[in-house]
């Protein structure tokens, strides 16, 4: 394994610099405020990521057979937590989330709203100020924003595949976004909206972290569990898979990919 220390300048998937919940289109021209740098040390071997891939996405991870297969109706049960979308696998081709607008010119799947309204009302009940700051996203979206981050690392004398490889950490590559399942948000706080590891420290983190699970949400990116999610730790990205996946995955301390292939 080949250990590289580089002085990352760090540019979020999307800017959350914004003191209001900005449209993408606004975001962008502020994307230059929220530039962090951090020294980051980075593995060039590639992570360990399960892809999971006995489990088809909407599958009840139960293992009976799923109502599309069975053909006696017209659409399987929705199951979150069977949606896996990660550096090795990718949204199904074609899934196209049913969208509502959570405001502020961003969009949801219908069937997260209400759990994502409920965890930021109690969060805000609580005194807190939390902030959605990046939610669904096409994949031509995606492709903007790997390239501009792969850009970042071909600045600083990587060739292309190598720099893919470092901006693969931070931003997704394009279809393979858990934002592309309009499942999973970016929440931040209202008084510190960087996306940098120090969003850990605010008490809105704090709060999501420690009660995300009772409102069907996961911190998807955990510090300690980078080799198996093949993403940096991000403590602002929350993906919704359902109650009881949720409350079993905080109990384990485990990781979506470990849900999913666990015996
Ligand atoms: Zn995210």
């Amino acid at each position: 394994m080949t250990t590289k220390i580089i002085e990352y300048t760090y540019y979020p998937e999307e800017s959350a610099s914004a003191t209001t919940l900005a449209p993408e289109t606004q975001t962008d021209s502020q994307s230059t405020a929220s530039v962090e740098t951090t020294t980051v040390t980075e593995a060039i071997s590639q992570p360990v990521v399960t892809s999971a891939e006995t489990h088809l996405p909407l599958e009840s991870d139960s293992g009976s057979v799923s109502a599309s297969e069975s053909g006696s109706e017209p659409e399987p049960a929705f199951d979150p937590a069977a949606l896996l979308v990660n550096p090795v696998t990718a949204i199904p081709d074609g899934y196209k989330p049913d969208l509502v607008s959570i405001g502020n010119g961003q969009q949801a799947d219908h069937r997260v709203k209400d759990a994502l309204e409920a965890m930021l009302t109690d969060c805000r009940k609580a005194g807190y100020n939390p902030v959605v700051c990046s939610s669904y996203r096409t994949i031509e979206r995606q492709r903007t924003l790997f390239e501009n981050e792969t850009k970042i690392f071909m600045e600083y004398g990587y060739d292309r595949l190598e720099a893919e490889e470092f901006a693969a950490k931070w931003t997704a590559r394009p279809g393979y976004s858990e934002h592309h399942t309009g499942l999973a948000f970016d929440i931040v706080s209202a008084s510190y909206q960087k996306l940098d590891y120090s969003q850990e420290n605010t008490p809105e983190q704090k709060w999501l972290m420690k009660n995300c699970y009772n409102y069907g949400f996961i911190l998807r990116y955990p510090d300690d569990k980078t080799e198996i999610t093949g993403r940096n730790y991000e403590p602002w990205h929350y993906r919704y898979v359902g109650l009881e996946a949720a409350a079993e995955i905080a109990e384990k301390q485990i990781t979506l990919e470990e849900y999913l292939t666990q015996e």
